[in-house]
């Protein structure tokens, strides 16, 4: 793609207002913009991070089973009142529509799984489901803060799976949240699995926290067996041993990016879900819930990955995986030289399926150009210019190493597919 044509740009001065890292750099950069608090749009570039952030969730998510659906996140009140959560809930964006029937903007959708699923399994036999959907959700929060951190509509993954016996949903419970794991490595973020209050039904609930200086929770964490626990329920403090392997706790802060959790036979029970066993009688249903902050990851990646010039994109989320980058010359005739070259390298790695944005602005110096470069964060800056024709070779530098080489023009593709296959 030729960055020429991509109308959402990089802004020279940062956003005075940016109250984070992920926000100052999101929006310099031209991945995203703000409508409101806590409001954004995803721009052309911060929306391939975003659908790329998607693809892993779903690929993990069914790897463990999980089923993809869209529900509404326009939801009556009817099954609000079912579960006694219109007025419990004091994120709830409530609206009022034509014959004054009253909805919710969903923030969360046990309210619309729970009666879909029902809607559909009678018998044991029908046991475990796991349904999943990426969805839009609504959050009346007080500070919508921190970029994408804390929105007020934001982008989530929702699994709920629903069981036979707590024994089944014990053991998917382990299941997902190996996963997570799993998951959240794939974007190169080091998640710690904590534990956290689990509500009425079980002792703790967890949730995956990504340890950063700019983290909105505080979490004990032991430096040897990873043993960690969210400061809200904790029992701990900053330099304890830890009671599992003797280690030293540490405390820290860190973003929650997702969390899984034990309903039991709250929603199922509301609902009067249940199902025919198979010695005839009816039995109660379990669920469980499995948050992922779809929009808060692409902000913790950028919390945990950037310098002081920019962002430094994971390969697997990048928007592109090179920026390549083409100088200008005051010879005109030179100048259409490097020109054509970069163009031919940029059919040459976009036919070979290389993501490639191609920083072919004209009048644009070069300093400006690597200041972008680096402010966008690609995984591979790739340079042509009157210097590297004259070597028949192209300038590489990787966007998190300080140094750059030159490759010769015959041997880039395969350069860039082993970097990339690393
Ligand atoms: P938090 O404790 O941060 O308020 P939560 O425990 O209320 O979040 P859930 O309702 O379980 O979160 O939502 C699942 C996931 O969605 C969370 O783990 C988090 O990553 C993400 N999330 C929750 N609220 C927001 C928000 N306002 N903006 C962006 N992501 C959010
Ligand atoms: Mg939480």
């Amino acid at each position: 793609m030729r960055y020429s044509s991509l109308f959402a740009k990089t802004n020279k001065a940062a956003p005075a207002d940016a109250d984070s890292t992920n926000a100052r750099l999101l929006i310099q950069g031209g991945f995203v913009d703000q409508l409101s608090a806590g409001i954004y749009t995803f721009l052309p570039l911060g929306l391939r991070v975003l659908n790329k952030i998607k693809t892993i969730v779903r690929e993990e998510m069914d790897a463990v089973g999980g089923q993809e659906v869209l529900m509404p996140a326009l939801i009556p009140k009817g099954p609000w009142e079912t579960t006694k959560r219109w007025d419990s809930i004091d994120v709830l964006f409530k609206l009022v529509g034509a014959g004054e029937k009253e909805f919710a903007l969903g923030p969360t959708h046990e309210e619309v799984v729970t009666p879909l699923v029902q809607a559909f399994v009678k018998s044991y036999k029908d046991l475990p489901v796991s349904a999943y959907q990426i969805q839009d959700k609504f959050r009346n929060e007080a500070r919508a803060k921190s970029g994408l951190l804390r929105g007020r509509e934001f982008s989530m993954k929702d699994m709920y799976s629903f069981h036979v016996s707590l024994e089944d949903l014990d053991a998917y419970y382990d299941t997902v949240g190996e996963r997570y794991a799993k998951l959240f490595q794939r974007m190169g973020l080091d998640a710690i699995k904590t534990e956290a209050s689990g509500g009425v039904f079980s002792k703790y609930s967890h949730e995956y926290q990504v340890a950063t200086p700019y983290g909105e929770d505080l979490i004990y964490v032991c430096d040897k067996c990873r043993w960690s626990v969210n400061r809200e329920i904790a029992e701990v403090k900053d330099g304890d041993a830890c009671a599992k392997c003797g280690g030293k706790i540490h405390e820290t802060k860190s973003i929650e990016v997702g969390n899984i959790f034990k309903l039991s036979t709250r929603f199922a029970d509301d609902f009067g879900f249940t199902v025919a066993l198979e010695d005839g009688t009816q039995g109660k249903v379990w669920m469980g819930c499995y948050g992922i902050g779809m929009s808060r990851l692409m902000g913790s990646i950028v919390e945990v990955w950037h310098d002081d010039r920019g962002i430094i994109w994971p390969k697997s989320v990048a928007p592109f995986a090179v920026c390549l980058v083409s100088l200008g010359s005051k010879d005109a005739d030179v100048a259409g030289r490097v020109s054509q070259s970069a163009s031919d390298l940029h059919d040459e790695l976009a036919k070979a399926g290389v993501e490639v944005l191609w920083d072919d602005r004209v009048g644009v110096s070069a300093g400006e150009k690597f200041a972008d470069a680096d402010l966008l964060g690609m995984p591979l800056r790739l340079v042509v210019s009157e210097k590297t024709l004259a070597q028949e070779s192209v300038e590489w530098k990787e966007r998190s190493c300080p140094d750059s080489r030159l490759i010769s023009q015959a041997d880039i593709l395969e350069s860039i597919q082993s970097f990339l296959a690393l």
